[in-house]
């Protein structure tokens, strides 16, 4: 950086200059060590790069139970005033990190914020205040007794982060990006997709109404929700009716022929494994079976166990239903992961996880949960996914060629791999999707473009990724023009659409007729 910083001289930070709150050059690892304390195994070495810093080992294959390495420093501040902070790192190996995270000790709590890598190589991490979340019971920023910085693990190889220039800002932080060549996609064929949740449109009982007002406003695409793992919006064989189809009659037929009629595409959203809104009578059926989850603390769940044999034929069996009986655009996961990183730990997988790697556990839950074997166990557990997304990918475009699969993923790659066992890196690279909607929901701009940067490199152009915004996933939800930043920012770092959450009675009135005027309505085909 070639910023002048003022000193660390005293506890108070204030005034508008950027202030470097360590630069990370000690003149060896013991120095380094002792004004960074490493937390359980990590190692602080000393870098040997021109413009110092230190190294931070990250032994996650070395160390299979290992979440996350972390290093604290002891350091008064007060950074009431300040706005931003940037980090320098420079990743050995980019896969190895889910995210970077900060946090801020105050009195009986934390400030954290996390940020996954953008690209291989030297970079800066923006971490804005405003998206800091409180822990335990922070004390004011005024009060910040302590620096915590935590690496989460992603791939489970043995590498090494580099650290330098921990910098606070008043203002907007000054970051310097590489200048990066850009292929910008004709906005009249971006992807153009609104999601909906209710899978009745905006308007229930009216699709012709939601489409025709759609179209109008320059959308292309619709992604209703009309499948659960258990019930669906349609003359289901295969599952309970919901009480939407009921009311409303056959939700996947009416969208269909009022988008199609309308030129929109229709990609029909399920959400896999969730078993929310499903008949008590059903999700008890398949519970006394043994089919539905087990947390690790032996907690009963209400999703379907992903590596039970009729489960995943069920999933596969519902999606596929929908390809045959109806002309759709596409199929549309979502929910497409296990819960949490405590699920799932039922007996049955305990058997299915022992047959697969041919070797008994010893402990169980305790190896595969945090043991010896969990990195081995999170890897079963992306595969129990994966091979979901394959069959209904491959299954479908044999019933209907032409037919597009598409996923709603968690934005953070490749942390998602490890909290939820959802690899969509792997599925992308396997050809089993072709479009993406990462869920980037974030009313802030820069964590929304950090994201978006980190998919971009990630997919590396194999498949066109379609920015999810969380219009009404954050609090308060973001306004018109909010939204249409982010499109801007999406298309300015190689998007190739959008999809918006989420459309319904409120927001095809006010979001819609904005969105339509900021992209002037003309469109064509994705
Ligand atoms: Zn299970």
């Amino acid at each position: 950086m070639n910023l002048a910083f003022l000193l660390l001289s005293c506890t108070l930070v204030a005034g508008d200059e950027p202030v470097l709150l360590d630069a990370f050059h000690y003149t060896d690892a013991k120095t380094a060590t002792a004004e960074w304390k490493p937390q359980g195994v990590a190692e602080v070495g000393v870098s040997t790069a021109k413009d110092g810093g230190i190294e931070l080992a990250l032994p996650f294959a070395a160390k299979p139970g290992l979440e996350r390495v972390i290093i604290d420093r002891k350091l008064n501040l007060d950074l009431s005033g300040r706005r931003e902070f940037t980090l320098d790192v420079e990743p050995d190996n980019m896969e190895a990190v889910g995210e970077v995270m900060i946090y801020f000790k105050s009195g009986e709590g934390w400030y954290g914020c996390g940020i996954p890598l953008r690209r291989p190589g030297p970079q800066t991490l923006r971490f804005v205040k405003a998206s800091f979340r409180g822990e335990g019971r922070p004390a004011g920023w005024e009060h910040v007794d302590g620096i915590r910085i935590s690496v989460w693990r992603g791939m489970g190889v043995n590498s090494s982060l580099r650290l330098s220039n921990l910098v606070a800002w008043a203002g907007r932080a000054k970051v310097v990006e590489p200048a990066m060549v850009v292929k910008r996609v004709d906005p009249a064929h971006e992807g153009r997709a609104f999601w909906n949740h209710s899978g009745t449109g905006a308007y229930p009982g009216d699709w012709e109404r939601t489409a025709k007002t759609l179209q109008e406003n320059g959308i292309n695409m619709i992604l209703p929700n009309q499948l659960w793992a258990g019930r669906a919006d349609y003359p289901s064989k295969l599952l309970p009716q919901s009480d939407t189809f009921r009311k409303y009659g056959d939700q996947v037929a009416q969208c269909l022929a009022a988008a199609h009629r309308h030129g929109l595409q229709v990609h029909v959203w399920k959400v896999n494994f969730n078993l929310g809104n499903a008949p008590k009578a059903f999700v008890e059926k398949l519970r006394r079976e043994g089919r539905t989850q087990i947390s690790a603390t032996g907690k009963a769940t209400n999703w379907l166990c992903p590596s039970h044999p009729e489960n995943f034929q069920l999933e596969v069996d519902t999606m596929l239903e929908v390809a045959r009986m109806y002309a759709v655009d596409g199929l549309h996961f979502d929910y497409i992961r296990y819960p949490d990183g405590e699920h799932c730990y039922c007996d049955g997988c305990r058997k299915r996880f022992e047959a697969d790697s041919r070797k008994p556990v010893g402990q169980w839950p305790g190896d595969c949960y945090h043991g010896s074997r969990r990195d081995e166990y999170r890897t079963w557990r992306c595969a129990q996914i994966t091979r979901v997304v394959e069959a209904v990918s491959r299954e479908a475009k044999r019933v209907r060629p032409g037919i597009k699969i598409s996923a709603a993923v968690f934005g953070a790659y490749p942390s998602c791999r490890q909290a939820v066992g959802q690899d969509w890196v792997a599925w992308v690279k396997a050809g089993y999707l072709d479009f993406l909607c990462p869920m980037d929901y974030s009313a802030g701009d820069d964590t929304f473009a950090d994201l978006v940067s980190s998919q971009m490199y990630f997919v590396g152009g194999r498949v066109p990724i379609y920015a999810g915004i969380g219009a009404t996933a954050v609090t308060p939800p973001m306004t018109a023009s909010q939204v249409i930043v982010q499109i801007e920012k999406g298309r300015a770092l190689g998007a190739s659409g959008f999809s918006i959450f989420n459309l319904d009675g409120k927001t095809i009135e006010t979001l819609v007729p904005e969105i339509g005027i900021g992209l002037k309505a003309a469109r064509g085909n994705p």
